[in-house]
């Protein structure tokens, strides 16, 4: 065990067991009729006993997806001298950093490491882990013992700090539950999860059309099967931050991959490394689908905060040094680390890689002024 030095240790890990969800799932449909898609998304990721986050580590070679702080150092590090400069914009006050979905909690610890050296940074922080999974928020304790000596988790945003917040989420909108609506004989239909010769399946009920619970962009073709989503929690989720912010000031950085505009079933199954029918082991593969960045910015807005970006995060690391520090970073490393320190940043940038799929926005106080990297 590493030294406790201010951390509690979170929950052990919880047993494993196979097929279950997809048993839970088909009786909760035989008892009350099909599901919602966001219905299914949030039992197959977060169900308390078998949801896919609460009993494994996913990332890396031999889980199902690896994400940028996996890939290099570079990005938790840029990450975190980006939050420390906002801190230092706003006068240095006290503040909480926080993360949502820390994963094994690599970024933090890049970010932590990078921003030692940012003076006075350290100790006007606490920091703050919004975190479901049992199983990560243990991984997330190892990795970040010694780190910081005030480190705390949280399940939810409800209570977090009341003073300005530094925040960061990668990949973490992607794991909130959508609902899908589908466009058919001239009317929306909410596509729903049901059951067919005992196999989960995608429905649509058979009853009259439905108004859509959101605007639709002006614009938007309708044409007939075209299907569109709507995130709820990653709507409140942003009103939430974005309220914080303009009321306490801060910053917060949003990165994933996600669409300005346009839209379709975006809907996808990860399991070792390869797409996977969404429908099959629920619980057993990651769920994701893709942010609607336009969606957020909006309901930011509307809490009084602005926006910066959705910016391509290749440009956006580039923008932010991501070049010179691999530079400086090599002029002290081996051929080896060297190495894999250009292929790191070749992967994290390149338009053809994860340099434009992914997208990042910062949202900040009406005042703020535009931070680095926009
Ligand atoms: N940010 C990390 C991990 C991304 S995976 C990285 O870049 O490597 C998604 C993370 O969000 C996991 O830590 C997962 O457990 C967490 N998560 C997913 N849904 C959540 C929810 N509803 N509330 C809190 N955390 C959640």
């Amino acid at each position: 065990m590493p030294p406790a030095n201010g951390l509690t240790p979170p929950p052990n890990p919880l047993p494993q067991g196979e097929g279950e969800l997809e048993r839970i799932i088909k009786d909760r449909i035989a008892a009350a009729g099909p599901i919602s898609v966001a219905d299914y998304m949030e039992l197959a990721l977060t169900h308390p006993e078998f949801g896919y986050y609460m009993r494994r580590d996913p990332l890396g070679a031999q889980g199902d997806f690896t994400t940028s702080p996996e890939i290099s150092q570079i990005f938790g590090e840029l990450a975190g001298l980006w939050l420390a400069r906002q801190w230092e914009v706003m006068g240095k006050p006290k503040a909480a950093l926080i993360e949502l979905g820390p994963g094994r909690g690599t970024l933090m610890a890049d970010a932590l490491r990078a921003s030692k050296k940012i003076n006075g940074f350290h100790d006007a922080i606490s920091v703050h882990l919004v975190e479901k999974s049992p199983v990560l928020k243990q991984k997330q304790w190892h990795t970040l013992a010694g780190k910081h000596n005030r480190i705390e988790w949280h399940e939810t945003l409800d209570d977090l700090p009341d003073m300005p917040w530094l925040l960061i989420a990668n990949e973490f909108f992607d794991a909130l539950p959508i609902r899908q609506f589908v466009y058919q004989k001239d009317a929306w239909h909410e596509r729903m999860v049901g059951v067919e010769d005992d196999h989960l399946a995608f429905v649509i009920p058979a009853k009259a059309g439905i108004q859509l619970p959101f605007p639709l962009d002006s614009g938007q073709r309708l044409d007939n099967d075209a299907i569109v989503e709507h995130c709820q929690p990653a709507l409140s989720i942003t009103t939430r931050i974005a309220s914080h912010l303009s009321a306490q000031g801060g910053a917060a950085l949003v990165i994933d991959y996600g669409y300005a505009q346009g839209k379709g079933d975006t809907l996808q199954a990860m399991h070792r490394h390869s797409y996977h029918d969404t429908l099959k082991n629920p619980g057993e593969a990651d769920l994701t689908a893709h942010v609607d960045f336009a969606a957020l910015a909006q309901a930011a807005l509307q809490a009084g905060a602005k926006t910066f970006g959705p910016e391509p995060q290749g440009r956006f690391l580039m923008k932010i040094g991501a070049g010179v520090r691999v530079q400086k970073l090599c002029a002290q490393a081996d051929s080896e680390q060297s190495a894999a320190l250009i292929s790191g940043l070749e992967r994290l940038a390149s338009p053809d890689k994860m340099g434009d799929l992914f997208k990042v926005m910062a949202i900040a106080a009406a005042d703020h002024p535009k931070p680095e990297g926009f």
